[in-house]
């Protein structure tokens, strides 16, 4: 079986929203994209850990055959974030961000990983993804996420990593900053036209857009009525889809449609809980009976009586 790596934070994240204040929850993008992805393929995690990260979490990832020979554990404390949500969620603010060991992190793919075939590029420095692609050894698929700071502040070695990725991850915003149009149909063949074969453009609530060769793709956020914590929906959804296509292992778009669909199925459930709680709590069969009912969701056939023509 395809085995995958990502690349991405570890972290305690503290969490408010209108039902309280959630205080040293698991975190960061490499732990969501993990604990989705270890539901279809072996995960290997590069990243770094403080010495006061947990020995229940990190019992978790072995639960769930997630390979962490590839962290490195540094003295001091790991990356810590704070976010606090409106009260219907449809905007965040960030508290604070303390990096902690995470500042002079400098990803080293360690030798055995290096011919990993479905790499992830969680969102970090354009730079140290770039540090990560001339690591690896002829991958299969390679996808990345990336954020406004980045764009802000590093537009040339994004552009660079950009055109050297087979799969964009972006949220709607992003993708009309990035490419300076305001058309999100037009936008999206703009970022196909710097590199990537496959641009999928997350819209929360709104769903998600797939562009793959001349093909547009859209499914529908799965419908759920309530919302715990939406941290970490992002890196869900591309936990679920990298991993399903690894799981696969086959590039078609017929395959890139279900990815997309496992990964929204995952990350509905991301949202239903705090932190990463939720998706810690389901099982396979939860992931697949979700999948069933996005079929159902979007599903619709011609039938000649009721239609009027
Ligand atoms: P999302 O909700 O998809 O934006 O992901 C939130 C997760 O990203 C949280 O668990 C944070 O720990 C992590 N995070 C927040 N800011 C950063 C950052 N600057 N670099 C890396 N990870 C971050």
């Amino acid at each position: 079986m395809n085995s995958l790596l990502v690349v991405g934070s570890l972290a305690y994240d503290t969490v408010e929203t209108s039902n309280g204040k959630f205080d040293n929850l698991l975190g960061g993008s490499a732990t969501y994209f993990s604990a989705a992805a270890s539901f279809f393929s072996p995960v290997h995690v590069v990243g770094v850990i403080g010495d006061d990260f947990k020995e229940e979490d990190l019992e978790f990832f072995k639960k769930r055959n997630v390979d962490f020979s590839g962290v490195e554990k540094e003295s001091g404390e790991t990356f810590r974030w704070s976010g606090r949500y409106s009260h219907d969620f449809s905007s965040r603010e960030t508290l604070f961000t303390h990096l902690n060991v995470f500042e002079h992190f400098d990803p080293k793919i360690p030798e055995s990983l290096r011919k990993t075939p479905f790499v992830f590029l969680a969102n970090i420095g354009p730079q140290l993804q770039l540090n990560v692609l001339n690591q690896i050894d002829q991958p299969k698929f390679v996808a990345l996420d990336t954020m406004n700071y980045w764009i802000d502040r590093s537009i040339d070695s994004l552009e660079d990593v950009i055109s050297r990725v087979d799969g964009l991850i972006i949220n709607d915003e992003e993708a009309k900053q990035l490419t300076g149009k305001t058309n999100l149909v037009t936008a999206m063949l703009s970022l196909q036209q710097m590199g990537p074969k496959v641009i999928i453009v997350k819209k929360g609530e709104h769903g998600v857009m797939m562009r793959m060769n001349d093909e547009f793709f859209f499914l529908p956020a799965f419908p759920v009525d309530k919302i715990e914590d939406p941290t970490g929906a992002g890196d869900t959804f591309a936990g679920g889809y990298m991993g399903y296509l690894a799981y696969s292992d086959h590039l078609s778009e017929l395959a890139h449609r279900n990815a997309v669909v496992f990964g929204s199925a995952l990350a509905s459930y991301c949202v239903e809980g705090i932190g990463p709680k939720k998706l810690k709590s389901i099982s396979k069969d939860d992931v697949y009976h979700r999948y069933r009912t996005f079929q159902k969701l979007t599903h619709f056939e011609f039938t000649e009586k009721n239609v009027e023509h």
